[in-house]
């Protein structure tokens, strides 16, 4: 049994052994400066149908290094700070209502790699409780490398509803939004299955998506 001193001391190990997701400072998982820019600044953007999404963080510099860390690294300690900051904008979204969270699921071969999945862990700790009323539904390609029709073509049927809604409002979550091509399609299976999609949220969004200048000062720094 690992007593509570070598649990300190793994700890310690691990800290050591750790550098910031946002600037590779060492010793720190994510670095004070870096905690500051992950601070929620909603940005709206527009899927090709139109729907507006709310995105806490738009993703470049240190957001799309914290993101891409817990995505694709599996640092799931990120999840915390992430959350806080979608946390701000489904707040934001809800306006006093009691719309429950629904995750725009990951396809399985994502979950098969990552043993978690993104939104809902998000959603968790953001304080919420995940309402899992989609699936994903057959084996669709990576999203990533797909122009705008592409990703609309690829998410077409990708997606099941799991639960009925009776005119439930929800909030679609995700975690980064490029085009809303997925979006979209949540939201249509959601509406025929009898909820009402009250709001779309994501915790970031692609600048090319959204039409901001890229931040060049954010990728020239280390
Ligand atoms: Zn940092």
């Amino acid at each position: 049994m690992p007593t509570l001193r070598s649990l300190g001391l793994e700890t310690l190990a691990f800290l050591l052994a750790a550098t910031c997701a946002g600037c590779g400072t060492p010793e720190t998982l994510l670095c004070d400066p870096c905690r500051r820019e992950l601070r929620p600044s909603p940005v709206e953007v527009r899927t090709p149908r139109g729907r507006t999404v709310r995105a806490a963080l738009t993703y470049q510099g240190v957001a799309s290094r914290c993101i891409r860390r817990l995505k694709d690294e599996g640092e799931t300690l990120l999840a915390r700070p992430l959350g806080a900051a979608l946390a701000a904008a489904v707040a934001e979204s809800q306006r006093g209502t009691d719309a429950a969270a629904v995750p725009v699921p990951t396809s399985r071969s994502a979950f098969r790699r990552r043993g978690y999945r993104v939104p809902d862990l998000l959603i968790r700790r953001a304080g919420l409780r995940p309402l899992r009323a989609l699936s994903a539904a057959s084996t669709r390609r990576d999203q990533r490398g797909l122009g705008v029709d592409g990703r609309a073509r690829n998410v077409r049927g990708s997606l099941r509803a799991r639960l009925r809604g009776e005119g439930a409002p929800v909030i679609l979550i995700d975690d980064v939004v490029t085009t809303g091509a997925t979006i979209d399609e949540a939201a249509r299976v959601l509406e025929r299955a009898g909820f009402d999609v009250v709001a779309a949220v994501a915790l970031a969004a692609t600048p090319l998506h959204s039409g901001f200048p890229t931040d060049s000062s954010a990728t020239r720094r280390k």
